[in-house]
C-alpha cells in the first residue's frame, strides 16, 4: 500500500516537473493557482476540492480517447476500457441515487439542462421555472441563453419577506401558462426544495417535471437531503459541485425516458464525451457511496448552519433566516450599506473568496457556501471564524481578516499530491 502511494507520488511529481521543464510558463500559472487556493478560503458554493484519486482519473490515458456513441455501441474502434469506464459510472450513479437510468456524457451542468430539454421539448413549448431574479439558472429561460430563446419561459419567484417558495404562485402561474415542462432547481435558493409539491403541480396541468439539482445532488448522494429521483421526470445535475467529482454533468430519469435522454445528450446536442472525465465521475461516485462521504454531506450541512448563524451575528441579513444545504445568501446592506458587489470585491481582498448573489426581496447580496472548507476538514468552530472574519473585512478590517483568514487557510491544507 504504502509502496503503491509512494509510486503514485513519484509518478505525479515526475508529470509536474516534466510540466515545469517543457512549459515554464503555464507551469507557473498552475503553481499560482495552487497557492492561491492554498492561502484564501474558498466560499464558492459551486466549488469544491476533487480528491487525488479523481484527479488522477482526469491525468490519465483516457484522456485521449475518443468514444461516441454508448458502451457496446461505439463509432469508434478501441473502447473496450472506455465502455467500461462508462458502465462503471453508470451502475454507481443509479446505485448511488435509485435511478433506473443515468446518464453520465454531459459536459456540464448546462449541458445535461439542455439535454434534459432536448429529451421532453419542442422549440417553442411554455415552460415553467424560477426566474432568474430570484435564483434561477441561465438555463432556466434568461434572454441570454439558448433557453430563453428557445422556449417561452414564465419565472416564478420567492416571496419577498420569508425568501421561500411560494408553492400557490408556482400553482397558479402553472395553470395560466399550461407548461409543457415545470422546472425546479437554483443557484441561490439555501431551503430544501418540495419535490411532491411540484410533482403535483406539474401532474395537475399535465407537465413533465424537470429537477436541477446541480448544487443538492451531492447532499443528496450523502443522505444529508431530500431526493428528486422518486418525483421527477428527468434529474439534471453537475458533478463537480457538493458531489467532489470532475467538472461535469449527469442526468437521472426512469426505463420509459431512457433512450430519449441518452439520444437528447448524443448525437442530439454533444459529440464524444471526456473519457478521462467520464473515469472520474465513476471514481467520485464511489466515493460518495462511503460512510466517510455522508459524515462529510452532514458536516457541511451543520457547517452551513454555524456560518450563517455567526454572519447572522454580525449584523448581515441571511436570507430564508438560515439554510438547510451547504448555501448562504445574505445581504451585507445593514453592515455599512455595502451592495453584493462591493462586499464580494471587498471580503476577496480579505482573502475570503465567493460571489454575489440575486436576493429575495430584489437587490444583490452575497453567496457562500461551506462544501469545499468542510472537504479540508474545517468544522462548525472554523464555520464561525469565517462569520467573524466576514464581519470584520465588512466593517472595514480587510488586513486584519486577510491575516485571519490566511492562517486559517494554512492550516486546512489542500489535498492536492
Ligand atoms: C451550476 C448550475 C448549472 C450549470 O452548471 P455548469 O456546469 O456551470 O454548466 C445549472 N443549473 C444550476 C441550478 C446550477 O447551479
Amino acid at each position: 500500500m504504502g509502496t503503491v502511494a509512494n509510486t503514485q507520488a513519484v509518478r505525479a511529481e515526475a508529470r509536474s516537473a516534466e510540466l515545469r521543464a517543457r512549459d515554464p510558463e503555464v507551469a507557473g500559472i498552475l503553481d499560482a493557482e495552487a497557492e492561491r487556493r492554498r492561502t484564501t478560503l474558498q466560499l464558492i458554493a459551486a466549488e469544491n476540492f476533487t480528491s487525488p484519486a479523481v484527479l488522477a482519473a482526469l491525468a490519465s490515458p483516457l484522456a485521449d480517447k475518443y468514444a461516441e456513441g454508448y458502451p457496446g455501441n461505439r463509432f469508434h474502434g478501441g473502447c473496450a476500457y472506455a465502455d467500461l469506464a462508462e458502465r462503471t459510472a453508470v451502475d454507481r450513479a443509479t446505485a448511488l441515487f435509485g435511478a433506473a437510468h443515468a446518464n453520465v456524457q454531459p459536459h456540464s451542468g448546462s449541458a445535461a439542462v439542455l439535454a434534459a430539454y432536448a429529451a421532453l421539448l419542442r422549440p417553442g413549448d411554455a415552460v415553467l421555472a424560477l426566474g432568474l431574479a430570484f435564483g434561477g439558472h441561465l438555463t432556466h429561460g434568461s434572454p441570454a441563453n439558448f433557453s430563453g430563446r428557445w422556449f417561452r419561459f414564465t419565472g416564478y419567484g420567492v416571496d419577498a419577506e420569508s425568501g421561500l417558495l411560494d408553492y400557490e404562485q408556482v400553482r397558479a402561474l402553472a395553470r395560466a401558462t399550461r407548461p409543457k415542462a415545470v422546472v425546479c432547481g437554483s443557484i441561490a435558493y439555501p431551503r430544501h426544495i418540495d419535490y411532491a409539491a411540484f410533482r403535483e403541480i406539474a401532474d395537475d396541468v399535465g407537465a413533465y417535471l424537470i429537477v436541477d439539482a446541480a448544487h443538492p445532488i451531492g447532499l443528496v448522494a450523502g443522505g444529508a437531503a431530500p431526493s428528486p429521483v422518486p418525483y421527477a421526470d428527468v434529474v439534471c445535475a453537475t458533478t463537480h459541485k457538493v458531489l467532489r467529482g470532475p467538472r461535469g454533468g449527469m442526468l437521472l430519469c426512469g426505463e420509459e425516458l431512457a433512450e430519449r435522454v441518452d439520444r437528447a445528450v448524443f448525437p442530439f446536442t454533444q459529440g464524444g464525451a471526456p473519457m478521462n472525465v467520464v473515469a472520474a465521475k465513476a471514481v467520485a461516485f464511489g466515493e460518495a457511496a462511503t460512510p466517510g462521504y455522508a459524515a462529510y454531506a452532514r458536516r457541511t450541512v451543520a457547517n452551513a448552519r454555524a456560518l450563517a448563524a455567526g454572519l447572522a451575528a454580525e449584523g448581515l441579513h441571511v436570507s430564508t433566516g438560515g439554510t438547510d444545504t451547504h448555501l448562504i445568501t445574505a445581504d451585507p446592506a445593514p453592515l455599512g450599506g455595502l451592495d453584493g458587489r462591493a462586499a464580494r470585491d471587498l471580503l476577496g481582498a480579505a482573502g475570503m473568496v465567493l460571489d454575489t448573489s440575486a436576493l429575495p426581496h430584489d437587490g444583490r447580496g452575497i453567496r457562500l457556501g461551506t462544501a469545499a472548507v468542510t472537504t479540508l476538514g474545517m468544522g462548525e468552530e472554523e464555520a464561525r471564524t469565517i462569520a467573524s472574519l466576514v464581519g470584520r473585512a465588512l466593517r472595514g478590517d480587510v488586513d486584519g481578516a486577510r491575516a485571519g483568514a490566511r492562517e486559517l487557510a494554512e492550516a486546512f491544507p489542500p489535498p492536492y499530491p
